[in-house]
């Protein structure tokens, strides 16, 4: 292959697609002597993407700002772009327990009239047609698996996992080996938290000098509700309740044709609280009045849940390497303060499509020209929309009240005065996280977890009934995810030392991996007179949590085989 993108999301199809217009444009400019060089003719473009087909595993709100779909395709509306709803109206809820306010002002950052309310799994599987129609080859049910290096440790492809390989590593009889795709340039466009994108950035050493990246968990469901409870078009957003105030939170509500509505709440995942549950803390969001006020009577349909790569500029990696660049999530693309990275995910794949023409042109495929990359993100409205809201996520890991001062400021100042900043801007979240024993929390026989303030002093989870009409536990919310992986297969999640589970863990922080996971998928189990570790991989819907958040990061998430996962399609 020319070039292969690792990932079928937005950044890379956008990418792909630019990719193969750009140097249409370039052959024909020299073709009629507009332009000097040479031509650099038909590339052989690839994208391997895990999920059974394209947008399997994409899940996103998700109010899309257009700005980069219209650089794309002007006329994307008529080009068939599956746009659910237009948003009509904003709204902006302060939430307490027992019921919540409506701001009189919606944030500026969350005015979002006249976007469009799409379902992001939708939208890439249209994307992926329109590569297809490209001739760009797209290969469903390939998984990265590793990233190959020349002798100077320059990026030259990738290769696919194995298939049919069984739980105890042998052969089964539809073995089928990975393949080595080599490639000029390799494109990381994994989302949150990627796992070559993983490899690649310490190996090559592309954090040095960085802020880590920080992380927050998006857990959704998808809801038919009576019409007359929420309209279509409306968009709320939601401070406070549940979360408490040290710990960064908050809920949306989209409502979408034919009577849907897209539901969720996103809890940053450097929570210092090791009793927090981010899928509790959706389902609690859920007990409020006013929100449950507009499920009443309602049914949900679907459910899923992924991380979003929250820190933004600051913690954003060096961008390229020899032979690879980084897009989208997996280069921290996303803006936190607006809680959107569609559009910018997508703008990063375009310019890195223009700084692959560059390289074909001049036939170097080094970090000598694909640096430019970096400059060109640099120059672009990337730039202008991350650079001022740079300590946005950073002032959260302060606490509400002084985050919220400073968004007011930076606003006010356009990122130039901020109050309050911790010194170091992003910490990352396994490292904030408290043990059980700092004498600031502690457990009880039941595994319910007591904190310092007046807030998380009662049981954090003791009034969510998991009633199975508003609320649901994990294991029925897995089903609504439609995860099917084949159990005949090696874990996918590698636990490198079990015996800390057992015991420091268990100690120190009470296993959060119960917690933090929205999948159910570990458990601790009575064995051999002590709890141990289970791993329940098939339950795992990709969302990469366990791999952020672990305190002792010695969970490592690799590709399982190809086709297993969550199936997000339209949602
Ligand atoms: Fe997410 Fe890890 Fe649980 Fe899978 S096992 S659902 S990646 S937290």
């Amino acid at each position: 292959m020319d070039v292969v993108f690792v990932g079928a999301g937005p950044a890379n199809l956008a990418a792909a697609l630019w990719l193969r217009k750009k140097v249409a444009e370039h052959d024909e400019f020299i073709e009629k002597g507009m332009k000097q060089g040479r031509k650099i003719g038909d590339l052989n473009i690839a994208i391997v993407e895990k999920g059974s087909f394209v947008g399997a595993h994409i899940l996103s709100g998700a109010v899309m700002d257009p700005i980069a779909i219209r650089e794309l395709m002007p006329d994307f509306i008529n080009e068939g772009c599956p746009v659910d709803t237009v948003v009509t109206d904003d709204a902006f809820w302060y939430l307490t327990e027992n019921g919540g306010f409506n701001a009189p002002l919606v944030p500026p950052p969350l005015k979002n009239k006249g976007k469009y309310i799409v379902s992001l799994s939708r939208v890439c599987e249209w994307l992926g047609e329109k590569c297809e129609a490209a001739g760009i080859n797209i290969f469903p049910e390939f998984p990265a698996a590793e990233v190959l290096y020349d002798e100077n440790d320059a990026v030259i492809g990738v290769r696919t996992g194995d298939k049919g390989i069984d739980k105890e590593g042998h052969k089964k009889p539809n073995f089928e080996p990975g393949v080595d795709l080599l490639a000029k340039v390799t494109v990381l466009g994994e989302g949150s938290r990627g796992s070559l994108a993983k490899q690649v950035i310490s190996r090559l050493g592309l954090d040095e000098g960085k802020e880590p990246m920080v992380y927050s968990l998006g857990v959704k469901e998808l809801w038919e509700v009576p019409a007359e409870n929420f309209a279509e078009g409306r968009v709320v957003h939601t401070l406070g309740f549940p979360s408490d105030t040290r710990t960064y939170g908050g809920g949306w509500i989209y409502g979408l044709k034919n009577n849907m509505i897209s539901i969720g709440y996103v809890t940053g995942l450097d929570y210092e609280d090791p009793m927090i549950d981010p899928h509790a803390e959706f389902q609690k969001f859920k007990t409020n009045p006013k929100v449950a006020e507009v499920l009443r009577g309602g049914k949900m349909i679907k459910y899923g849940a992924k991380t979003i790569n929250a820190g933004g500029y600051w913690t954003q990696p060096k961008l390229f390497a020899d032979g690879v660049l980084l897009v989208g999530d997996s280069a921290s693309m996303l803006n936190g303060q607006r809680i959107k990275g569609i559009h910018t995910a997508m703008k990063s794949g375009m310019l890195a499509a223009e700084t692959i023409v560059g390289a074909f042109e001049h036939e170097d495929f080094t970090s000598h020209t694909l640096r430019h990359y970096e400059e060109k993100i640099n120059l672009s409205w990337i730039y202008d929309e991350l650079h001022p809201v740079r300590n946005f996520h950073g002032a959260f890991q302060k606490g509400r009240w002084s985050a919220l001062i400073n968004t007011g400021l930076q606003f006010l100042t356009r990122g130039l005065a901020w109050g309050f900043m911790p010194k170091e801007h992003h910490v990352a979240g396994h490292e904030r996280i408290k043990t059980v024993d700092s004498g600031q929390w502690t457990v009880d026989s039941n595994g319910n977890g007591f904190g310092p303030s007046d807030h998380l002093r009662t049981e954090r989870y003791k009034t969510v009934p998991f009633d199975k009409e508003i609320t649901f536990d994990k294991v029925t919310d897995v089903f609504y995810g439609a995860v099917a992986h084949d159990e005949d297969q090696p874990s996918h999640l590698h636990v490198l030392d079990t015996e800390i589970c057992a015991t420091r863990c268990a100690e120190e922080y009470g296993n959060p991996c119960q917690r933090f996971c929205p999948a159910a998928v570990y458990e601790m189990e009575e064995r051999n007179g002590r709890k141990e570790l289970k791993v329940n991989f098939s339950n795992c819907v990709h969302c990469k949590t366990c791999d952020i958040a672990d305190p002792y990061q010695i969970i490592n998430w690799v590709t399982p085989e190809g086709g297993g996962g969550p199936n997000y399609k339209g949602m």
